[in-house]
């Protein structure tokens, strides 16, 4: 295989991955390779137009092909491997570039596992060509981690349909989407029992963009407010009441993914910090002949090496239909954005002042990772996930030993 600056070599000759795998880790990091200047000119953009551009050309060249399953394209919600290489190719290469991906995806992955015919034909053909762009809404100011919480109240209209009232939080891709997923409180039921899936195209009336969001890493990032907001009976996607069930399916299946794009984000600035330690001249040496820059560039590779393992992991789980892939998804994403927030910090410190100039390749590092231990579920969340999947059996066993 020819040798792709975006991914371990040895990662991929393992067992987890077979050789369509390999193929498509190849022909994608040659294509994100060869788009330097794109990559270039979009950063220089306005991210929302930057967003728009990138999810075009996504789809223009086949990368979202497999959002539409009628398409013959391999990919979800099959191949949860091929999902987390091209997160893992696309950070490596641009942060944007990963953004438009991941959220198309994640729009659109709830429409192909719980979406009736008509919807899957309504969305995802465009959603694949990357001409309809997607964004997924189940947050509130006050409903974050607990989703549960969720306060926005779909009504049920006296002639049939719905309406929607309240607002969504923190929504990526909010500002440029043509449709939002949006989970709702329907009926009287408690919690995570009274939620709803729904499909609510951008220009239904009622709904509009509220604040824009300015984040760390430049995106579109907003608030969404609906008021009095009628959509049809078949705006529901999957079955009333299942709106918890839908927005935990998803978030199991993209936390790992969110992982792998930790993983490119921490192998781009360990790459950076390499090649700057074998140019810099220091004390009639060069950086990387000290031994305390040894134990740094050591350190890192051991955690992208564990990093890339548990996200290769928990992807191959998902694949295999191992019933607690949830668990190594929840481990995968922890590990690899705590290890990656350390790694580029290390980066930063080994390249001294010019790590942190602003757009210098480890500062845009440094602002791109921080959001990653916080979206699709914080830290604290994944070690409460991890704590509750624990083997109780080890520890009768282990019992008697006590
Ligand atoms: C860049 C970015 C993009 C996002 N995109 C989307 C999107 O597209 N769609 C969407 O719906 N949402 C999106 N979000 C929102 C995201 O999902 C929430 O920010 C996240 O779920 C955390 O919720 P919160 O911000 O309300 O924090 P809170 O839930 O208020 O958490 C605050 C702190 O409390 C901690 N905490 C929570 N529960 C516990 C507990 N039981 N024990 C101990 N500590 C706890 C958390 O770990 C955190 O440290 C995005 C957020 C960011 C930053």
């Amino acid at each position: 295989m020819q040798q792709i600056t975006s991914f371990d070599p040895e990662i991929l000759e393992l067992p987890f991955y077979e050789d369509r795998h390999r193929r498509l880790a190849e022909a994608l990091g040659t294509w994100c390779d060869a788009r330097t200047d794109l990559w270039d000119e979009v950063r220089q953009e306005d991210p929302e137009k930057a967003g728009l551009r990138l999810v075009r050309q996504l789809g223009e060249d086949g990368w979202l092909a497999f959002l539409d399953p009628e398409s013959g394209a391999e990919g979800l919600p099959g191949d949860h491997r091929a999902l987390c290489l091209t997160r893992e190719a696309l950070a490596y290469a641009e942060d944007l570039a990963d953004f438009a991906f991941s959220i198309q995806a994640l729009s659109a992955t709830p429409v192909i596992r719980f979406g009736s015919d008509a919807q899957k034909r309504h969305y995802l053909p465009r959603m694949a060509t990357g001409s309809l762009v997607g964004a997924f809404a189940v947050s509130e100011e006050e409903a974050g981690s607990d989703v549960a919480a969720v306060a926005l109240r779909a009504d049920r209209a006296p002639d049939g349909g719905y309406v929607l009232n309240g607002r969504k939080a923190w929504i990526a891709n909010g500002s440029i989407a043509d449709v939002y997923v949006v989970i709702a409180r329907t009926g009287g039921a408690p919690g995570a029992l009274g939620l709803t899936a729904f499909l609510v195209p951008a220009d239904t009336p009622g709904v509009r963009v509220g604040r824009r969001l300015d984040a760390l890493a430049p995106r579109s990032f907003a608030h969404l407010d609906f008021e009095d907001c009628r959509v049809p009976e078949d705006a529901v996607l999957g079955k009333p009441g299942k709106g918890f069930v839908i927005a935990m399916d998803l978030l199991e299946r993209f936390r790992m993914t969110v992982g792998a794009a930790a993983l490119g984000f921490a192998r781009r600035a360990a790459d950076t910090a390499l090649a700057r330690a074998r140019t810099r001249s220091m004390g009639g040496a060069k950086l990387i002949d000290l031994q305390l820059t040894q134990a740094s560039l050591a350190d890192m590779d051991v955690q992208l090496n564990a990093a890339a393992l548990l996200v290769a992991r928990a992807a191959w789980e998902a694949d295999r239909g191992s019933r607690r892939f949830a668990r190594h998804s929840s481990i995968a994403k922890l590990h690899a954005t705590e290890e990656a927030q350390r790694i580029v910090d290390t980066a930063v410190q080994l390249l001294g002042a010019s790590g942190v100039v602003k757009d210098s390749v480890t500062e845009r590092l440094y602002r791109q990772i921080r959001a990653l231990r916080i979206y699709e579920g914080t830290s604290e969340v994944m070690r409460l996930t991890i704590a509750g999947t624990l083997d109780t059996r080890r520890a009768a066993r282990a019992a008697r030993d006590i």
